[in-house]
């Protein structure tokens, strides 16, 4: 695959690194919500890494509990899909003036927003659809729904290698913390989320199916302005639900649903034609071609989550099956997510110790006593 471009310059020029000398050759490459990412070569490994620093971690509870999730949800998985923790620094040496984070990680080239543009042949679509529903179905095995996948959040080689970034929204499966409505980019939002119905771990593959239909088309599928008009867009897209899902609605929704038009069922092959693919149809792998990348989208893009196609579905349809391999689709679970870490009530200070403790603790396992710069 052709070198893919690199994101636009952050502007992190002026967020200072402080970092050990082993890292060298710093230079910006994205920002998150959470703060600036720098690229940098470990000339210990002869690696390059990408290194995040958490800005003002402890400034509320919100940043300092989603910064200590997001570590020890990094720590806990060990998937090819999945970015993997190198190591965490902090420059200061004690609880008092502890302020920074550094968290390590293997770079990757660029993020997938940076690559919706480029028109995608088959082989390419359904490598990164296959390493994304790995990814999850390797999450939803530890009882993490990740809720927030988007195009920003998964990070890409020019081969078409991916990994999932980010686990500071995800929540464990099973509890009863309500999800709040801004947890997920709006335009990667299942219509059962944003009903505020229950969900379950298709979520994340309503997602996919909004990143594979931007990958073939280049625009965002559902770009809603609003809560509403997030809402309007899909059905006026995708056809008014069944009854059945209607009725499992709440009244609010309902009442709501009950006074928009009645939209038709869309044809696939006319919501994505054939111009909309790269590939000439009969050449390359079997199972690659338009009307199987249709049928996949299809099934993800169920309004109804009882329709949905499941992660395994998925990952056994003959548009992604042709990448199967077995450990990458059934690697054994990591250790179940301990939920209870999300949801204790503890104050900044409390979250500020605990969150010191980990970095120490990864510090001295993976850096020893890093000499700084
Ligand atoms: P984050 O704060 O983790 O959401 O990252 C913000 C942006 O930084 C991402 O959208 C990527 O463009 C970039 N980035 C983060 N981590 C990596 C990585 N490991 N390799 C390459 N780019 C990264």
């Amino acid at each position: 695959m052709d070198r893919l471009p690199q994101p636009a310059d952050p502007s992190s020029g002026d967020t200072e690194f402080t970092v050990p000398g082993r890292f060298q050759n710093l230079f910006p490459i994205g920002i998150g919500a959470q703060g600036a990412v720098c690229a940098a070569m470990d000339t210990v490994t002869g690696r390059p890494v990408a290194i995040k620093k958490l800005s003002r971690p402890f400034q509320d509870v919100t940043h300092a509990k989603r910064a200590y999730r997001e570590i020890k949800l990094m720590r806990l998985v060990d998937h090819p899909f999945i970015i993997k923790l190198l190591h965490a620094y902090t420059p200061q040496t004690t609880l008092r003036t502890f302020c920074d984070i550094y968290l390590f990680t293997e770079r990757m080239d660029t993020n997938l927003s940076v690559v919706i543009g480029n028109r995608l042949d088959h082989e390419r679509l359904s490598f990164l659809v296959y390493q994304m529903l790995c990814g999850i179905k390797y999450l939803h095995s530890a009882g993490i729904i990740h809720r927030d996948l988007k195009p920003t959040n998964i990070v890409v080689r020019a081969d078409c290698s991916l990994k999932i970034l980010d686990f500071g929204l995800a929540r464990s499966v099973g509890t009863n913390f309500m999800m709040t409505q801004y947890v997920v980019t709006r335009h990667y939002r299942a219509p059962e989320v944003i009903l505020s119905l229950d969900y379950g771990t298709n979520v994340d593959i309503w997602a996919i199916g909004c990143i594979l239909a931007e990958l073939i088309t280049g625009q965002v599928l559902f770009p809603g302005t609003d809560h509403v008009d997030q809402w309007n867009r899909i059905i006026t897209t995708l056809g008014t639900p069944t009854a059945e899902f209607i009725a499992r609605s709440s009244q609010s929704a309902r009442r709501y649903i009950e006074t928009l038009p009645v939209y038709p069922k869309p044809q696939f092959d006319q919501l994505f034609p054939d111009s909309a693919f790269l590939a000439v149809e009969g050449s390359g792998t079997a199972g690659l071609n338009n009307h199987n990348a249709r049928d996949m989208l299809q099934r993800m893009l169920a309004i109804d989550p009882l329709e949905r196609i499941s992660v395994q579905d998925a990952l056994a349809h003959p548009y992604v099956n042709v990448w199967f391999h077995e450990d990458e689709v059934n690697r054994p679970a990591p250790v179940p997510y301990d939920h209870a870490l999300d949801e204790q009530e503890l104050t900044i200070d409390q979250w500020k110790a605990l969150l010191f403790q980990e970095i120490q603790e990864i510090q001295n396992l993976t850096l020893g006593t890093g000499t700084e710069n």
